[in-house]
This record gives structure tokens, sequence and C-alpha cells, in this order.
């Protein structure tokens, strides 16, 4: 026999036991992204490798080992999106979108890095990104970041925390990172292999190290914002005023420096402090330069985007599970003739009821087997075709999570008879109110 293919290691199958929750999420942060005015925009999951080295940069661990790279037949160098920013900026520019318009966009769909999988942590995992582009901030900055509460405060998602810092601008950030390479060469025998690598590259990055005997060195590092530009400290200190006066805790983390290269100003990080391995949920910030990076006329822009499987899994560990999608009619075929009418019966009632979800019973069976899967199927009504029925004109109907009796409506009024039917029965078992 051949052997079994197996899926890509950290790569997912969403099973229709998960999917409850995952269109839960998804239809939360449609609903929530609309209100605030964001539009949805679908952007290729392959591009030009090309336009990741140039936005996320070089230096950066999503370049430099995570990307899935590989020639095409046309001998051009593409790339599976390992984010969307990305291309969403590259879609403004070469869709001629910018020219002083603004935007407000989001997108979800599948990203993918060459990473160590592990819970929390995928080769391609879904997030949610989110972009407003045109506006210098600090306003846009701080609605972002409320719409982020609110959602989690609709996903049912408690205990998040939210770190702040900002980066200021190039030129700020260039004197700093002088002043933070002098420091890390003063104690270069503490530094890791990584951190040592990074020094030349992106020595930033080092202050973003998770392991722990860097993590005295890093403490002690010089700050940034001690060096930020007074333009860049009035921002941050806005965008921090207007976050308390809508209550919004937050905790500046001055080492707090993303991973991606095209961060300015403001960068924020939202952590769950329950005990899984991959804390961070929704990270985001500004990135002004970026858009000019890319070739298109300087934009200034801030988004974020969130990991989807690490937001279901807490929604769903909080017991917040949505029910599964159950049927309302369970339809039982009995005889020959029902058999040869009943999807015809049906087509016609689903014509007519064009919400009500009906399941009915394939490939035939006895009485008691097609009953016994109406019950598993978790309907709250069967709905009997037997030849002798149909002979007179009339359906019979009967409850399944009930002891009522079994009763009958004409053929002809069969939608108001399932009406009837089940607002006797009383509502059907509801997803959880957010
Ligand atoms: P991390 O520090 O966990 O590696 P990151 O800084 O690389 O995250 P971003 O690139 O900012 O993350 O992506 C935004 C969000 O996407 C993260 O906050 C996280 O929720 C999610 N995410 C990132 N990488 C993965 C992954 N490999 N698997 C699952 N979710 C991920
Ligand atoms: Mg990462």
């Amino acid at each position: 026999m051949a052997g079994q293919i197996q899926a890509i290691r950290g790569m997912n199958d969403v099973l229709p036991e998960q999917i409850g929750a995952w269109q839960h999420f998804e239809s939360c942060a449609r609903e929530l992204l609309a209100a605030y005015g964001y539009e949805e925009i679908r952007v290729p999951i392959v591009e030009h490798t090309e336009l990741f080295k140039r936005a996320i940069g070089e230096h950066t661990d999503v370049v430099g080992k995570e990307m899935y790279t590989f020639t095409d037949r046309g001998g051009d160098s593409l790339t599976l999106r390992p984010e969307a920013t990305a291309g969403i900026a590259r879609a403004l520019i070469s869709n001629g979108m910018l020219r002083g318009a603004r935007h407000k966009l989001w997108c979800i769909g599948p990203m993918f890095r060459h990473e160590a999988p592990q819970a929390g942590r995928y080769r391609q995992f879904w997030q949610v990104d989110l972009e407003a582009v045109g506006f210098p901030g600090p306003d846009v900055d701080a609605e972002l970041i409320m719409l982020c509460a609110r959602l989690w405060r609709l996903l049912g998602i408690s205990g998040l925390k939210l770190e702040l810092n900002s980066l200021g601008t190039p030129e700020s950030r260039r004197v700093y990172r002088e002043r933070l390479v002098e420091y890390f060469r003063g104690h270069a025998a503490q530094l890791d292999a990584d951190s040592q690598r990074r020094l030349a590259g992106n020595p930033l990055r080092i202050l973003d190290s998770k392991n722990p005997a860097m993590q005295e060195l890093i403490r002690n590092a010089p700050v940034l914002t001690e060096h930020l530009d007074p333009e860049s400290r009035a921002h941050f200190e806005q965008l921090c005023a207007m976050l308390e006066s809508v209550g919004i805790r937050y905790e500046v983390n001055p080492r707090l420096v993303r991973g991606l290269d095209y961060y300015t100003r403001t960068v924020f990080e939202w952590i769950t402090q329950s005990a899984v391995a991959q804390n961070a949920v929704c990270s985001g910030g500004r990135y002004d330069g970026l858009i000019a990076q890319l070739g298109g006329e300087a934009t200034p822009a801030v988004g974020f985007a969130m990991g989807v499987e690490r937001l279901v899994s807490l929604m769903t560990s909080g017991g917040q599970l949505p029910a599964a999608a159950v049927p309302d009619l369970y339809v039982v075929v009995a005889g020959e003739q029902a058999a040869a009418r009943a999807l015809q019966v049906v087509e016609q009632l689903r014509d007519a009821r064009p919400g009500l979800r009906i399941e009915v019973n394939m490939g035939g069976g006895n009485f008691k087997a097609q009953f016994r899967r109406a019950d598993r199927s978790g309907a709250r009504l069967a709905l009997i075709l037997g030849d002798e029925e149909l002979a007179r004109g009339a359906v019979a109907m009967k409850p399944l999570r009930e002891q009522s009796g079994q009763s009958e409506c004409p053929l002809g009024q069969l939608a108001a008879g399932v009406d009837a039917a089940l607002a006797a029965l009383g509502p059907a078992d509801a997803a959880p109110a957010p």
C-alpha cells in the first residue's frame, strides 16, 4: 500500500468542529471594521520576492530566515506572503490609489513563515490586517487601538495587556542606533550569536531578544524614548492622552521595537497574560516611510495585524464556543414514491423559506435508522414524507426533542405548517451572546 500523505508541518486544517468559533470571530471582526469605516481589500497570496525584501527589510528574521521563496516556471523569484502590509501598499501604488487620497482598508487571509512549529506558532497562519493610509495621526493611531479593545470585548476575551512605544523618526532613530551599537560593542562578550549577527544589520532587534541570558544586558541598555525628536514625543503624548480619555490602560515598553524594519513612531502590541506559549495576539504601528520606500508618493500610514489562531484559541478557552450549525428540520423518507418526490418537495420548501436549515435523509435506511440519524443531527423537528401521507396530499411532522406526538399538515401549506410547528417548539439553541 502506498504511504499516507501527510499535511505539511505547521499548516493546519480548520475542521468543522472548530469552524463555528472561526466564523464567530470573522463575523464580529467584519461588522466592527465596517462600523469604523474600513473596507475590505483582497490582495494576492504570492508577490515578487523583491517586494518583501524592500518593505520588511533584509536584516529581519522574516526576510532572512522565514520566507517561502521559489522560482516559478517563468524564472521569477516569488514568495508566499509572510504578512499583508507590503502587498496592500503595493496594491495602492500599482492601482494608482494614492494621490493624496486616504484609505481605511482591511483584509483577512493566510500568511506563511518558515518558523519552528509549536502551539500558537505555525507555518501557515491567518491574520486580520488593517491599514489606515493617508492619516498622519495620532488620532487614527488611537482609534485603531480603541477598535482592538472593542473587538476583544465583543469576542469575550479579557486580560489582554497593551504595550506601547514610539520609535521616533528615522533621523532620531539613527542617533539612538549609534548609542545602542556603542553600548552593545562595549559588552560584546555577553551577546548571543543571534545578537552578534543583529549588531551589524539590525541592532534595535537585539532589544526584542527572548533569550533569558540577555535580559539584564537589555534592561540596562540606553532607552529609545529618551532620544525621541520633539514632534514624535508630542505625537506619542497625544496618543497616550486619547487612550486615557476612553479608559484604555497601557504600559509604555521602551524595548518594544517590533520585528519589521518599516515602523516609525507608534508601535504597539496586545499580549495575553494567560499561560500560553505565544503571547502576542495583535501587533502594529505606524510606517510613514514605507510607501515612498516602495516607489509610491510619500504617504503616512498606520496599521496592525492580529493572529486569528491565537485569538480563536483564547475565545474558546474562555468557554465561549458558538453552537455548531444544526439543522432545523430532518426529512425522513418512507416508501418508494416518497423517495422519488422527496427532493422536489424539499426544494419547494427551500424556495419558500431560504433561511431554513434542512437535512434530507440520504441513502435510504429503515424508519428506525432514519430516526436515529435525525436525533443525532440535533434537528428540532422531523418532517416525514411517506407514500401514504403523500397520496393524501399531506406531510407528517414530529418533534424530535420533546415527547409530543406526530401531527400533519397539507402538502400545499407545508411552509406555513413548518413555521407553526417550529414556533411551537421555541427558539433554536442560539449562539451565545457576545
Ligand atoms: P511573534 O513575536 O509571536 O513572532 P511577530 O512579531 O512575528 O509575532 P507580526 O509579524 O507582527 O508578529 O504578526 C502579527 C500577529 O500575527 C502576531 O501578533 C501573532 O498573533 C500572529 N503571528 C505571527 N507569527 C505567527 C505564527 N508563526 N503563527 C501564528 N500566529 C502568528
Ligand atoms: Mg515572529
